[in-house]
């Protein structure tokens, strides 16, 4: 089975060939990686920035789609998109301006093909859903967080992806979880979403604040070494390091984040029993088995009404490091499963 794949990022536009022999993983071949025309690079905006945009993505296809004639293409986009192919709106790439463009259907005109588009998150659930696994299968159930600048989310269960009939569904990074003075600014401009405590910017300010409030400690930090004791100097990447050295300060701060994380989780486990989840985005990828060690003392902490030991256990996972699930999501959703595992 083969496909033409497309991974729309706020900054990269990546295209491959997904490639699945039967019973074997799929694989991504002529991986090309350019940088989008988003509302951040180009000079135009609005319509003419749409424009633009399809131009880019046209070229980009152009020898994909001659080579491949009879191939499906799958798009995947960072925005919500509703079931008849609609984004509602797509700040990371077109800024505020664009909204409820008909993206699927100037896709099909452009390139006169099966095309089929969906959010990328949606996207990557499909690496790591199990096909085949239906309504009465809750076994397969998952949720996927993202853990990068920001946290994304999105369900599976019953062999879907759960959204609403407008494409909405998996904002768990806006829902606020603090109320105190822990309830940072979040990039949406909100305060103490669970994005601005848990994502790996939300983190460091997290670190900023924590560092603030107990100055004595900080300063005796690995953390403190790594920045020359300034605590405008905290970021993400001096975070990652200290925690791969152990310190002690910065482990407090990663165990407060994935607290609000945790109450999230134990909010999905509680009103609709998924009890398995899947991790993966940059930040906690560098923090790789430091991060899922912490997150599961901290699963431990709470309650889990009906829950054993061993679900308790086996509740955290990380998703592969590197930055494929969309593409490969795509090729997995459109050939029917990974036949494997
Ligand atoms: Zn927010």
């Amino acid at each position: 089975m083969k496909a033409i794949v497309v991974d729309i990022g706020g900054t990269n536009l990546r295209v491959a060939l997904f490639e699945q022999e039967q019973g074997q993983p799929g694989q991504l071949k002529q991986v090309k990686r350019e940088k989008v025309c988003s509302f951040a690079v180009s000079q135009v905006k609005g319509q003419a920035l749409y424009r633009a945009f399809l131009s880019q993505l046209e070229a980009c296809l152009h020898p994909y789609l001659s080579q491949y004639p009879d191939c499906p293409l799958a798009i995947a986009f960072p925005g919500p998109v509703s079931p008849s192919g609609v984004v509602s709106c797509a700040p990371t790439l077109w800024g505020e301006e664009l909204r409820q463009v008909d993206f699927l259907d100037d896709c099909k005109n452009l390139f006169r093909r099966h095309v089929v588009l969906m959010n990328d998150i949606s996207a990557a659930v499909w690496r790591y859903a199990d096909h085949g696994s239906h309504e009465n299968t809750s076994g397969n159930d998952f949720c996927l967080f993202t853990i990068s600048s920001g946290v994304g989310n999105k369900v599976f269960s019953g062999g879907k992806v759960l959204l609403n009939d407008q494409g909405q569904g998996g904002e768990l990074g806006h829902c606020q979880l603090a109320f105190d003075e822990y309830a940072l600014r979040c990039d949406c401009g909100g305060y103490g979403h669970l994005g601005a405590l848990a994502s790996g910017r939300g983190i460091e300010q997290l670190g900023r604040h924590m560092a603030s409030k107990a100055p004595a400690q900080f300063s005796s930090s690995a953390l403190a070494r790594l920045c020359g004791g300034d605590i405008d100097r905290i970021d993400t990447r001096k975070l990652v390091s200290a925690l791969h050295q152990g310190d002690e300060f910065c482990h407090q701060v990663l165990s407060r984040s994935q607290h609000y994380l945790v109450q999230a989780m134990s909010h999905l486990y509680h009103s609709i029993g998924i009890k398995r989840f899947i991790f993966i985005g940059g930040f906690c990828c560098a923090v790789g088995l430091v991060y899922l060690e912490s997150l599961k003392r901290v699963v431990r902490q709470f309650s889990w009404l009906g829950l054993g030991g061993e679900d308790i256990e086996s509740m955290c996972r990380l998703g592969a490091s590197d930055d494929d699930h969309s593409l490969l999501g795509l090729g997995y959703y459109l050939s029917g499963g990974r036949q494997h595992g």
